[in-house]
């Protein structure tokens, strides 16, 4: 027991010295009277923690210490602050009760642990918060904001420190911050503990993508140092000259909006990261700050073209939650737009910590009473049915409507799913055995088919059945990877198994006839039947689309096997008696999926069934229906557009499916046409939707197209990557509404 008291020596003198460390960033932590209360509250703390351990193993105070420090440096906070920080967990987790803690603190510090305590049961269960609950949770529980405030830091620490926990745990504990403390932390302004909370959930929940990003960042660094020293260099210099006091600041975007960019609007990582801002911090007086703003302003732009539509002045008016700023693009020597971000030292306090910071400057009064206005500020906010308010739900609501749903297990278990997905989607989030044999599901307690779209904050219980088994049309509404893959393994695994049932048919065949089971006679057969893999042979052997019984024409030599004629196979994969050939009846679908509007065919390029068709609306005589690459098409579509409907046969309709391609470009007249012209004539692709963004230069657009697979989606986008003025094109998801 000599080494424990050896570390415990040694433990005491670094909670001490952890200690000093959060007195030395608490800069509003001045008067002796202020120093005896904090260390008042953390000599308690450290007394109702004494027995207790995180589960790194370290003494429980350093996160009391730690989620105080955050408190003072980060957010800027002062005594009263720091001091409910250093006793956030002692209501809860030790024998202190509140009216220990007004005793020894006043009531004021009382109510803000009580309001942390309360906090903490709903916070920290996971159950449905529909924003305005939301709302009404923070309204009643929150007397006073800075228990919000407190909490937020105590998350951030949790969040520092989530390596020690179980692997469950922290994926329940990413997922809620990502839910709920990201956004409140970007509400309130705090705009560094929102990106490393981001940061720091996605590292848990997206790992692999998470380190892919950090690596390639890292890699990339010196490349980018490099970069910004060259750029700023004759900047520095004229700053020097004119004698300003300044430093110049440049990061990468934070990992978590890399990775959003990738998956949201389908960028390469390569794209993402060359997209940095500078920033010009200068010291300089209150009655200068503005125009010594714009002189820097100057200064950028008589080395760099700026962007006209790009610049944005947040120094005259500043947003609404207190961000103030100068920023302007401009175009660096190497052809790379770069943001610049001009403001001051305490524009740059602002920006970074929030609210806090902005009303400290704001009020010449002490902190605790600027803080105290700030406070009821927030408050009026929150309890007005002000736009503020309305904008704050909204953030709310954009979290969770947006590109993420958060929906509940039965047992209350968090999930995220990306919108749009379906509650077969969700069965396979659950388990790949789920999600094979789900018959259906109950949302919110109500029966739902398979492919009905979740919501946030459903809560959502599957029902299986063993008897149930992969289909391919489940293929057609699930949108999570996971749920794809695992449909297409069970379908393989499922085809798989009927094939062998037609290779012993193929076995006893070759058998009875005397012929070797061979690589070289399958493929005989193969050929003979008109089909390129033995194991779509096996199938539709076992699944009696076709038989051996019709084998004909051929000898055997040495147990070889030889057909006489091997270029006309009885069968060919695709032209079976299921596919309508033409002149067979096939429904024309006109318009939006209007079968019985009457048209006709046109002369001039006689469409037949299965052609590439649209509609031509006559003065006279209807509609008409031409061929897509009919003579009169080109001249017809861009003269007439309006006149042109959509037309399509049922045995195209069948075939096809919807494919998403987005692609970027530099911007160019004629560059939309061509592009259009390319999908809708010459390849005679039929468009579903396009959509163009033009932005300094640079254009994004997306289409959606009917493509019969992926051999002719992969033709298209290969077609479009030869466009003059096209970058990349890459096939993606369905773009948001
Ligand atoms: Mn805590």
């Amino acid at each position: 027991m000599n080494l424990d008291n050896i570390d415990l020596e040694q433990e005491k003198k670094e909670i001490l010295s952890s200690y000093r460390g959060l007195l030395r960033v608490a800069k509003h932590v001045k008067t002796p009277e202020d120093k005896k209360i904090v260390r008042k509250a953390f000599d308690v703390a450290l007394e109702a923690h004494k027995d207790m351990r995180r589960k790194s193993g370290e003494p429980y105070i350093y996160h009391p210490i730690a989620v105080a420090r955050i408190v003072a440096e980060e957010i800027g906070l002062g005594t009263t602050a720091i001091v409910s920080a250093l006793l956030h967990d002692t209501v809860e987790d030790t024998e202190l009760t509140l009216d220990d803690v007004e005793h020894l603190f006043g009531d004021k510090v009382r109510s803000i642990i009580d309001g942390l305590t309360k906090i903490a049961d709903v916070f920290d269960t996971t159950v449905s918060i529909q924003a305005e609950n939301f709302k009404k949770m923070l309204l009643t529980l929150s007397d006073d904001v800075r228990v919000i405030l407190i909490k937020l830091a105590d998350r951030l620490h949790n969040m520092r420190t989530l390596e020690s926990m179980r692997r469950d745990k922290q994926l329940k504990i990413a997922s809620e911050t990502s839910f709920m403390y990201a956004p409140l932390a970007h509400r309130l302004g705090l705009y560094s503990i929102k990106t490393e909370l981001e940061d720091l959930a996605l590292k848990y929940t997206e790992p692999e993508e998470y380190n892919e990003i950090t690596t390639k960042l890292k890699k990339g660094q010196a490349v980018r140092t490099r970069f910004i020293n060259r750029f700023t260099l004759p900047i520095r210099r004229e700053l020097d000259k004119e004698g300003f006091n300044y430093v110049v600041k440049s990061r990468p975007k934070s990992i978590h909006s890399i990775w959003n960019k990738i998956h949201t609007k389908n960028i390469p990582f390569e794209e993402i990261y060359d997209l940095f801002a500078v920033r010009i911090i200068i010291d300089t007086p209150p009655e200068r700050e503005k125009a010594d703003c714009w002189k820097i302003y100057s200064i950028v732009t008589d080395f760099y073209q700026p962007n006209p539509d790009r610049l944005r002045d947040w120094i005259s008016t500043p947003k609404s939650n207190g961000y103030e700023s100068l920023h302007t693009t401009v175009m660096s020597p190497t052809g790379k737009w770069v943001e610049v971000q001009i403001r001051t030292e305490r524009m740059d306090e602002v920006a970074e910590m929030g609210y806090a910071a902005h009303w400290k400057y704001k009020s010449q009064t002490d902190e605790e009473g600027s803080l105290d206005i700030w406070l009821s500020r927030i408050r009026e906010m929150l309890d007005s049915n002000s736009e503020e308010a309305i904008d704050f739900i909204d953030d709310f609501k954009l979290n969770l409507f947006s590109d993420e749903i958060f929906v509940f297990t039965p047992q209350g278990e968090l999930k995220t799913l990306p919108s749009r997905a379906t509650a077969l989607d969700f069965a396979f989030d659950i388990h790949s055995q789920v999600g094979e044999s789900c018959i259906g599901a109950k949302v919110n307690q109500k029966l739902v088919p398979l492919s009905h779209p979740l919501k946030s904050g459903d809560q959502i219980e599957i029902l299986t059945s063993k008897k149930q088994k992969a289909k391919e049309d489940w293929l057609n509404f699930v949108v999570t990877a996971k749920a794809k893959s695992k449909i297409k393994t069970a379908l393989k695994e499922e085809q798989k198994q009927i094939a062998s049932l037609g290779k012993e048919q193929v076995q006893r065949k070759f058998k009875s006839l005397g012929v070797t089971f061979n690589s070289r006679n399958v493929s005989e057969l193969e050929k003979f039947y008109g089909y390129k893999a033995a194991l779509d042979l096996y199938h539709d052997i076992a699944k009696d689309k076709i038989s051996l019984k019709k084998m004909k024409g051929f000898t055997i030599e040495k147990n070889n096997i030889h057909f006489e004629k091997e270029d006309t196979p009885v069968n060919q994969p695709g032209k079976g008696p299921k596919t309508k050939t033409p002149g067979h009846k096939d429904t024309l679908f006109v318009g939006d999926d209007e079968k019985d509007v009457p048209y006709k065919l046109a002369p001039c390029c006689n469409p037949i069934p299965g052609d590439d068709v649209f509609g031509f609306v006559t003065i006279n005589d209807g509609i008409k229906i031409h061929r897509v690459n009919c003579p009169n098409a080109v001249q017809l579509r861009s003269n007439y557009a309006y006149r042109v409907i959509k037309a399509k046969w049922q045995s195209q309709k069948e075939k096809e499916f919807i494919a998403y391609v987005y692609f970027k470009g530099i911007d160019d007249i004629g560059l939309v046409s061509n592009i259009t012209q390319l999908i809708s004539n010459d390849l005679n692709v039929n468009m579903k939707s396009i959509g163009f963004e033009s932005n300094d230069g640079v254009f994004d657009g997306h289409v959606s197209v009917y493509v019969y697979d992926t051999d002719h989606l992969n033709d298209l986008i290969d077609q479009l990557k030869q466009v003059e003025g096209v970058l990349t094109v890459t096939r993606g998801e369905q773009p948001d509404e």
